[in-house]
């Protein structure tokens, strides 16, 4: 009883909840910003100082497990349904569907039927009665579950930062019910692929650029009212490493060009074997000593890439650096999409705003833990997805972490002591005001009034 009423004043006191989700409607709104392709030890070799302003003064996750594809595409969606590729279905930048006999890339990506596999946060927002707002995210101008957004963009890689990032604070301003916004724009990937990541001077103007709409964007929020009132997430979808003529798979090499039929080619190439399955793999699987050959069915777990009638009957996985080609010359000099241990796939997040510590850093955790947070943020309920919200609610100043177990941990030793010391002040004063006229009787030595003082 004691104890319980300590704690209860405890977290009182501190202004501390448990997890549960935040009231919808009291909710502040949340901007999600991704800069495609922000590798997460760019933090460490450039100078970003817009960036290191707004994690200062909230929360930075230095590395995210992404998921694999390490793709655009996939990961984006990973991002918002907090789903591996394998279930949401957005599983590489080129697919195929072998029952529907559909084709997907980044340039055809409208068809709903690619999407319509997972539901997307900005769908559950507008099904809670709230809005959403979009420029350029991945899906946002997809008719998803038939659900079209009213604030949103077709796609044009022309449209710039500042006026993604105009409309969105406009439609958010003028319309409170706007609970959720995504902003994606395409740097510093395009850079990446064109220079590569280790060509430090291009990556440092490209970087440079990042940073200055960083700034961009908390100056504009400032003057629009939203800065410290909403939720800001920046993060990305993967990272990027340098590719190299001298690390070049020719399929050519190996295997006849009319036994197969490519989907996706590099670093992950998606195979049809138009002879029989176990010649083609043969021949693929010796093929080179950095390139790993799976069977759909043998794709390690880990990577969750094979329960889906999307993946093709076989999986060839570049190692770290090395491009598959079919025949002929490197065709970019970096690239992404490789297996999603590598330190070198993975983007960085940063937060900021009223639901966040303040200076607050994490190692890191899975990318797919980010939807489980944001639909806490905006106070919806998840839908079914492979992310925890436990991993990740020590970003938020109102979730107990080590610092509250700690403070319960000493409390609880003190109430301990001072308990303990309590009962036994009380026993030795009992023992002190029983025992003094029985030692005045002992001194007589009377047997028969032995019992006399525990007849009282
Ligand atoms: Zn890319």
């Amino acid at each position: 009883m004691q104890i319980s009423v300590y704690l209860y004043a405890l977290i009182a006191c501190s202004g501390l909840t448990l997890s549960a989700l935040e009231n919808g409607s009291d909710a502040p709104a949340l901007l999600l910003v991704s800069f495609d392709g922000f590798r997460a030890d760019y933090l460490n070799k450039y100078s970003l100082p817009n960036l290191e302003k707004f994690f200062s003064d909230g929360v930075l996750v230095r590395e995210l497990t992404n998921v694999f594809t390490t793709k655009t595409f996939p990961n984006h969606y990973s991002l918002v349904t907090g789903l591996y590729a394998e279930s949401h279905g957005m599983l590489a930048s080129i697919m195929y569907d072998p029952v529907s006999k559909k084709h997907f890339s980044i340039q055809n990506d409208s068809d709903p039927f690619w999407w319509d596999e997972a539901i997307p946060i900005w769908v559950s927002v507008e099904e809670n009665g709230y809005r959403a707002a979009a420029a350029m995210w991945p899906g946002t101008d997809v008719n998803i579950h038939n659900h079209t957004l009213k604030y949103t963009f077709k796609y044009n890689s022309k449209v710039s930062f500042q006026a993604r990032l105009r409309n969105l604070t406009q439609w958010m301003t003028e319309d409170k019910s706007v609970k959720f916004a995504a902003l994606y724009w395409e740097e510093p990937d395009w850079s990446g692929h064109r220079y590569g990541p280790d060509n430090t001077t291009e990556m440092g103007n490209a970087l440079k650029e990042v940073d200055s709409h960083i700034g961009f964007l908390m100056d504009h929020l400032n003057k629009t009212g939203l800065w410290g009132k909403i939720n800001v997430i920046i993060t990305s979808d993967h990272g990027m490493t340098q590719c190299s003529p001298e690390r070049l798979i020719e399929l050519d090499k190996c295997i006849s060009a009319g036994s197969y039929t490519v989907v996706d080619l590099t670093p992950v190439a998606a195979i049809i074997p138009l002879e029989d399955n176990s010649t083609v793999y043969k021949n693929l699987s010796t093929c080179h000593e950095h390139m790993k050959v799976y069977l759909k069915n043998d794709v390690p777990d880990r990577l969750h890439y094979k329960n889906n009638e999307r993946i093709q009957p076989i999986i060839l996985v570049a190692d770290e650096g090395w491009t598959i080609v079919k025949h002929g010359n490197l065709p970019r000099l970096g690239d992404h999409g490789y297996d999603n241990m590598l330190p070198s796939m993975h983007p960085f997040l940063a937060a900021h705003g009223p639901a966040f510590r303040k200076g607050y850093k994490m190692s890191s955790f899975n990318s797919v833990d980010l939807y489980p947070l944001m639909c806490h943020l905006v106070g919806i309920s998840p839908k079914a997805n492979n992310g925890s919200f436990a991993r990740v609610r020590c970003a938020l100043v109102n979730e107990q972490c080590g610092e509250l177990a700690l403070a319960v941990g000493i409390v609880i030793g003190v109430l301990i002591i001072l308990t303990t010391f309590t009962c036994l002040f009380k026993l030795m004063k009992n023992r002190d005001a029983s025992s003094s006229r029985p030692f005045a009787r002992l001194e007589l030595d009377d047997d028969d009034a032995d019992d006399e003082p525990l007849l009282e």
